[in-house]
């Protein structure tokens, strides 16, 4: 997982260590280490991580660089990486909700927690929703599940797959119904039934001749969420952190749920999204069983990627 990245971190700690370890007792100016950082760049890039974010990283190792007095003994790698360990942490260490904790505080009959996915076709929607009901089912709470996707026949059939298997209950509508009343017969059936959480699965499809976003501020004006949460798929770099643009200027995202990690030989996304739409990353999808679901740990991450 994550090669790229760490690579690309691995190989600039190295070259700075190479250049200013000649420099005992001198101060380390910019022409010392302009064009490992350039590579640095470069890698991050190329690792999928954003232009911005990138320039961003590079940024920090160079205020903390430029200018330093290095004195024999300076453990320049460890300071290397303390400087890119801080940058990475503040872009991704935020403090996200406890989603199970906050389903079992609500009492039955109340409003539930109610949850709303977003996110384009493919990126694992279906199956992050099924994940995350197989979570709650492990922690003592029933979700109901809304299909409002109601365009997508395959994408109906899916989900009461997922339902049956999970043995959780779901609500859809029939071809072409309003996916804004789907997600409220569903709340309404979780409080009349003493449900505590919602999962609205909303539908993906990117046409031009089709107004997503439009439908989509539809289901939250309707339902209501307590969160949004939008699905990207990590395998797809930049298409990722432009969906995750879009989707929080257009619908507003709370969360993040980044799939496909297992596969993710770059590593950049987590680190893009994080830093160009500024929310907390709440799972990772690590693989396609139900089970394959972790919290996001920031400062393991981190630690995992400058090991
Ligand atoms: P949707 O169109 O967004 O609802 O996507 P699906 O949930 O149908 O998932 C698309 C494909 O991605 C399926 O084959 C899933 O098994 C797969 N998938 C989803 N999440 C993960 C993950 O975390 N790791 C891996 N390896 N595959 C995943």
């Amino acid at each position: 997982m994550f090669d790229k990245l760490k690579k690309a971190f691995k190989q600039t700690v190295n070259n700075i260590k190479t250049r200013v370890g000649e420099k005992i007792q001198k101060e380390i100016k910019e022409s010392d280490i302009e064009d490992v950082l350039e590579e640095l760049f470069m890698e991050l890039v190329e690792a999928d991580v954003a232009y911005e974010v990138a320039e961003a990283i590079v940024e920090s190792v160079k205020e903390t660089l430029i200018g330093r007095k290095v004195a024999r003994g300076t453990d320049i790698e460890e300071l290397v990486y303390d400087a890119i360990r801080g940058k990475l942490l503040e872009l991704l260490d935020k403090p996200a909700p406890d989603i199970i904790k906050e389903a079992l505080e609500r009492k039955p009959g109340e409003r539930p927690l109610v949850l709303v996915f977003l996110g384009v076709n493919g990126v694992g929607k279906t199956t992050t929703i099924a994940k995350i009901a197989n979570l709650y089912r492990k922690n003592g709470v029933t979700p109901v599940i809304a299909a409002a996707d109601t365009f997508r026949a395959g994408a109906q059939e899916q989900l009461k797959e997922h339902a049956r298997r999970l043995d959780v209950p779901i609500i859809s509508g029939r071809y072409g119904a309003d996916p804004a009343s789907v997600a409220h017969d569903a709340i309404s059936y979780a409080v009349a039934r003493g449900y505590r959480a919602v999962l609205i699965d909303t539908a993906g499809r990117m046409h031009v001749d089709y107004d997503l976003m439009g439908e989509l501020r539809k289901i939250v004006r309707v339902s209501k969420p307590d969160y949004k949460i939008l699905v990207v798929d990590s395998l797809t770099g930049n298409d990722a952190v432009e969906q995750a643009r879009r989707f929080n200027e257009e619908v507003g995202v709370d969360l993040v749920v980044l799939t496909k990690t297992d596969a993710d030989v770059k590593g950049g996304t987590a680190v893009s999204i994080a830093g160009v739409i500024g929310k907390p990353i709440l799972f990772i999808g690590t693989g396609q069983g139900y089970d394959d679901i972790e919290r996001f740990d920031a400062k393991k991450f981190v630690e995992e990627l400058l090991r």
